[in-house]
């Protein structure tokens, strides 16, 4: 059924109109080309208040629009500062886990550095002054000492 455009007057298919829950046969009086027309001219006509109206909006929002701004950034800086203080604390503690880790292995196996590390201990010397021939020494004399512990244990019991 074709309904009359109250505007050009053409007869057109209800596609033609934009719907108007307002009214009986749900649709706009003009049709979506005389709608769209006349939106035009009213916005041409209307362009100066248009935009002073929303200048003056603006205006009485800004302080509030600012504020706003600064609160999401305020909350925004102290989420993050606690992310990486969480973060960091925890990459801390991982950091101290593995240098125990990392220790206990090295003393296991009396490694270079381990065996460097209780030589220098004490002194002001650095690993870079002791000689390797100093450190298999040395790392063969924690050998006997720990073979003389196990010794001593496997005879007398663990220590008090
Ligand atoms: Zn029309």
């Amino acid at each position: 059924m074709l309904k009359q455009c109250c505007a050009c007057k053409l007869m057109l298919e209800p596609l033609k109109f934009n719907r108007d829950r307002s009214r009986s046969d749900g649709l706009n009086r003009k049709c979506r080309a005389c709608s769209s027309a006349a939106c035009s001219r009213w916005y041409e006509d209307n362009k100066a208040s248009v935009a002073a109206r929303s200048a003056e909006w603006r205006e009485v929002n800004s302080d509030r629009e600012k504020a706003r701004v600064a609160a999401w950034r305020a909350a925004n800086a102290l989420r993050k500062r606690n992310t990486e203080v969480l973060y960091y604390a925890a990459h801390a503690e991982a950091k101290r886990a593995s240098r125990r880790e990392r220790h206990k292995r090295d003393s296991a196996s009396l490694a270079d550095g381990y065996v460097c590390a209780v030589l220098i201990e004490g002194t002001s010397l650095s690993r870079r002054d002791i000689p390797m021939a100093l450190i298999e020494l040395k790392r063969e004399q924690l050998q006997v000492h720990r073979l003389l512990t196990g010794l001593d244990q496997a005879i007398n019991g663990e220590p008090k």
